[in-house]
């Protein structure tokens, strides 16, 4: 199967036609093999208009996600971004293709491997993994200019906020277990944070210290 086609339709279909205009966000989706992020008996359903499973009751995002969180960071190319929430390893790739370095953040070990694989398979040599509990940022990597979290959470982490460059921007979804809404947050000067609400949506919870607890869920 030739899956470019199902790459360009989905871009058409589904992520320009609904607004996304970035061009490095648009050809980033153009060139990373979302197919390869899901398993096999699930690879022809990879490029439809919705999030799939990944095991561990986890999901790899709907593609107008990624795009939409993608371009809400506004980055122009060769910055510093950290991700929370590996998964798959597919938003990390996108995001890899147009920042200079990505640092991101898994719970769940087993994952963390298979995104590693897969990264590795198709060159982004520019993506660090970390195993750990992502409600903490990564400390020892801050400034970032970039921070997007790709699991809901019930309020914003300060750490967060701490590790956000000055003119950096954080894109969160927060709100209940059941819905949330996607914000985006930027350090606009020393001290000071503007926050957006961009639109409404559903993830899996970001389980941690600084998050839901494991029995909330
Ligand atoms: N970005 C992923 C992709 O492209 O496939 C999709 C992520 S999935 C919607 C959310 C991920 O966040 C899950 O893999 C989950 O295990 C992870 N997660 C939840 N809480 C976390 C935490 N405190 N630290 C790190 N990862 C966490």
């Amino acid at each position: 199967m030739d899956f470019s086609i199902s790459r360009r339709r989905m871009v058409e279909q589904h992520i320009k036609s609904r607004g996304v205009r970035d061009p490095q966000v648009l050809d980033a989706m153009l060139q990373v093999p979302r197919h390869l992020f899901v398993e096999e008996a699930l690879r022809d359903q990879a490029y439809s208009d919705f999030p799939l499973p990944i095991g561990h009751r986890q999901t790899i995002s709907q593609p107008y996600m990624v795009a939409v969180m993608t371009e809400a960071l506004r980055l122009k190319g060769g910055e510093k971004v950290l991700e929370i929430g590996t998964g798959s390893g597919y938003q990390a790739a996108v995001l890899s293709r147009i920042a200079g370095r990505v640092y991101t953040v898994e719970r769940i070990a087993e994952l963390a491997r298979r995104a590693r694989r897969v990264l590795d398979q198709i060159g982004c040599t520019n993506v660090n993994i970390k195993v750990t509990d992502g409600t903490f940022g990564w400390e020892e990597e801050q400034p970032f200019d970039g921070i997007l979290v790709t699991a809901g959470a019930p309020s914003i982490p300060q750490s967060y906020l701490r590790q956000l460059a000055p003119g950096g921007r954080l894109v969160i979804p927060v709100g209940s277990l059941g819905s949330q809404t996607l914000m985006r947050v930027t350090h606009a000067s020393p001290g000071r944070f503007d926050e957006e609400r961009l639109l409404d949506c559903r993830f899996v919870p970001l389980i941690g210290r600084n998050g839901w607890q494991n029995e909330d869920y």
